[in-house]
């Protein structure tokens, strides 16, 4: 029974709104947490990128992430019209106000990551377009805040299609003191947590482009799924994807067994994994993305706008690979590899 899921909008506005306290906000894991919320904004910017949250301001957050009076209002419009998701179903996610969804079910994945099943109302799905996240935060009854108490906002990528309903996937990586993916690991069925979205990121158009190279770290695998699920269900994209993946270990790899059924049956995709070591009879290259691995792998740069590059994983990775994004959710300057090797900004994204 999803008791709160459709709360009534103006309430949850108001109580957003009157939320004194400022929000602490994060992109990836290896960015650590500043006591301030203001100075963490960016790098929820970082991560959401400027579309999403331009949007994601627009749609009734500000600075810090907490709707006004006046937005509240309009939320409360809004909410009485139930918007119809990608797949004709109504959406169960408002990008206007936090909702709280039920956890259904917890499929372990590793040893540090499993699949938490959020409940959709019957009839719902997410909402979201490809590719696009979400936010998390803690439930109203047992709020996640960070040490200077302010309340702890994190973006995640659905592992579920958009158009899937009744149910919202993700593939969460645990860390070791981290304050959303402990509490998320810590819940249990029947417990909720408050979900925000749709964050719109790289707007997807089949055959926009012949050829995508995605270069993705740990758990920043997720949108590159979401746009290659995107292509693996419709027949008329001719799209070709290459996936550049690193991880520490074997173990690490996460969706492998997606990402092998998927090159194994339809030829527009291709998998190369890369690892810190390698194990024996382990096919991948060992170590750091290099130039060689780019030119080895990746669309050339000359095709133009034909090509596009996507990129997510930890911000050292990033940042090695094509720059670190901008200030306020900015792409940032094309740097790094893709820079060296004679990619044009306009050719790359970083999600
Ligand atoms: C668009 C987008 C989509 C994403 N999708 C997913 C997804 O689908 N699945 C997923 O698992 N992740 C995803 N992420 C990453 C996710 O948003 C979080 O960054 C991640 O889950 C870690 O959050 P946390 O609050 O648990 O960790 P944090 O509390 O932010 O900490 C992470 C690590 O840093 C350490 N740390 C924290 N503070 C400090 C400090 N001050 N000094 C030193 N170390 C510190 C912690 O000990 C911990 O090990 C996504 C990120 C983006 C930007």
């Amino acid at each position: 029974m999803l008791r709160t899921v459709f709360s009534p909008a103006l309430q949850s506005s108001l109580r957003s709104a009157s939320a004194s306290t400022r929000q602490s906000v994060r992109g990836y894991a290896s960015a650590p947490s500043s006591g301030s919320s203001t100075s963490n904004l960016p790098l929820l910017l970082g991560g959401a990128g400027v579309a999403g949250l331009g949007a994601w301001v627009l749609m009734g957050g500000n600075a810090n992430g907490v709707p006004s009076a006046s937005d509240a209002k309009a939320a409360a419009g809004k909410a009485a019209a139930a918007v119809p998701g990608v797949g004709g179903a109504a959406s169960a996610l408002n990008k206007d106000e936090w909702r709280e969804f039920k956890l259904k079910e917890v499929v372990p994945y590793n040893h540090d990551s499993a699949t938490f099943v959020f409940e959709l109302p019957p009839g719902t799905d997410s909402g979201l377009s490809t590719a696009s996240a979400v936010l998390f935060k803690g439930a109203d009854s047992s709020p996640v805040k960070d040490k200077d108490g302010k309340p702890v906002i994190r973006p995640y990528t659905p592992v579920s299609t958009p158009a899937t309903q009744g149910h919202m996937d993700f593939l969460i990586k645990k860390y070791q003191g981290g304050a959303m993916t402990s509490h998320v690991h810590g819940l249990k069925p029947g417990d909720s947590l408050s979900i925000k979205g749709p964050i719109p990121k790289f707007p997807y158009k089949a055959n926009e482009f012949e050829e995508i190279g995605m270069i993705a770290g740990g758990s920043g695998i997720t949108p590159m799924w979401q746009v290659m699920q995107d292509i693996a269900n419709n027949a008329s994209d001719k799209t070709r994807v290459t996936l550049v993946y690193t991880n520490k270990t074997e173990s690490d790899i996460l969706l492998r067994e997606k990402f092998d059924a998927l090159a194994a049956k339809d030829p527009r995709f291709k998998i190369v994994y890369g690892l810190d070591k390698l194990p024996s009879n382990f096919k991948g290259f060992q170590g750091y993305i290099t130039p060689e691995i780019i030119s080895q792998h990746l669309p050339a740069p000359g095709k133009a706008d034909k090509v596009k590059v996507f990129v997510c994983g930890p911000p050292p990775q990033v940042e090695s690979i094509s720059g670190g994004k901008g200030p306020k959710g900015s792409q940032g300057e094309l740097k790094g590899l893709l820079a060296d090797a004679g990619y044009q900004e306009s050719q790359v994204y970083k999600f």
